[in-house]
């Protein structure tokens, strides 16, 4: 229970993993949720984690369902070949091949990752696979302080598993969703931050992705949250990769997506070279109080007014310039 934001963010970074060999991260995952108040905790038939907590009857509106990937890019042994390894993931085969690559990559039973350690220091959080483990691991700290602050709030939670080869998991989940037809889902991700979007300025309202763009009725109550409880966020068409939302969307689930800035996506630094991936602390605590924020806060409904009412009351408001200006129109056309 007592576990800060860094301490979950150590115990799931150092979790190793890959596509399809997400058991170590999901073990860690249930022992830091097992035992918390008001959390329940389930795993799907395709083996993704899912958690709930619930107090009292309280349910925002919209009720979300927080997720994010247990795998990450990796060498996973190839079925039925002796213990030859292929590399899982969208990193260029040019790169992951090479000699001195090769060698970076740390041989664990089934599958290799590359063996970066986990360094937190300065305010920057450096790890093998940021993405998407941080992601869970600030979904795991929204829970523990959903149930600290012992608040009435519904939220429900989904730890996938192979994203990086396709949303599996993600598909299975919107394909037999389990959370009722007024849950929407969020994606937590860490991408890397384009179109304006800065490491350092707060987490990104992820408007859409690069197969898809997003319910803008959510991102809008995301972007009204944040400026309701004075958090600093970005907001930008993150079209450099995609993310489980666009997987969620096309099972016609409502989706939107918050994307912390991620350095070295994939472990390609600018050079080209396999490095650490890395993130900021502050961007990673700030998202973690947005979701405790938007969990917490009662949105009737969408938008103070719709679109529809706005454009009604400017049709009223402009009422005599219409009129003005409509008869100058006939006249000329007279
Ligand atoms: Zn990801």
């Amino acid at each position: 229970m007592a576990d800060s934001l860094t301490s979950i963010l150590k115990k799931l970074l150092n979790q190793p993993t890959a596509p399809f060999h997400e058991y170590h991260v999901r073990a860690q995952i249930e022992q830091l949720l097992l035992d918390v108040p008001n959390i329940e905790l389930t795993i799907d038939p395709f083996g993704n984690l899912l958690a709930t907590y619930r107090k009292g009857k309280h349910k925002s509106t919209p009720v979300w369902v927080l997720g994010a990937h247990m795998d990450h890019p990796a060498w996973v042994k190839v079925p039925g070949k002796n213990g030859e390894l292929e590399f899982l993931g969208g990193v260029p085969k040019a790169i992951t091949e090479l000699k001195e690559n090769i060698a970076l990559r740390k041989e664990l039973g089934e599958f290799a990752p590359w063996g970066f350690p986990v360094t937190i220091e300065d305010g920057k959080i450096e790890a093998t696979a940021c993405d998407d483990l941080v992601g869970c691991a600030i979904i795991v700290n929204v829970l523990k302080e959903l149930s600290r602050l012992d608040l009435d709030a519904t939220v429900h939670a989904a730890f996938t598993r192979a994203e990086e080869v396709g949303f599996l998991g993600a598909w299975h989940v919107g394909k037999n969703w389990p959370f009722g037809k007024d849950s929407c889902f969020l994606s937590i991700e860490t991408s890397r931050p384009v179109n304006g979007s800065e490491m350092g300025n707060g987490p990104i309202v992820r408007v859409g992705d690069r197969l898809s763009v997003f319910d803008h009725e959510l991102t809008s109550i995301l972007m009204r949250t944040a400026a309701e409880q004075g958090i600093r966020v970005q907001r930008a068409l993150l079209d450099a990769g995609a993310c489980e939302a666009t997987a969620l969307q096309a099972c016609g689930i409502r989706s939107a997506g918050i994307s912390v800035p991620l350095g070295n996506y994939h472990n390609m630094d600018e050079e080209h070279n396999i490095a650490p991936e890395f993130v900021m602390m502050d961007d990673v605590k700030a998202s973690s109080d947005f979701l405790v924020a938007l969990v917490a806060t009662d949105h009737k409904g969408l938008g103070e007014r719709s679109i529809e009412e706005r454009v009604t009351l400017r049709m009223k408001e402009y009422k005599k310039h219409i009129e003005i200006a409509n008869s100058k129109f006939d006249e000329m056309t007279a």
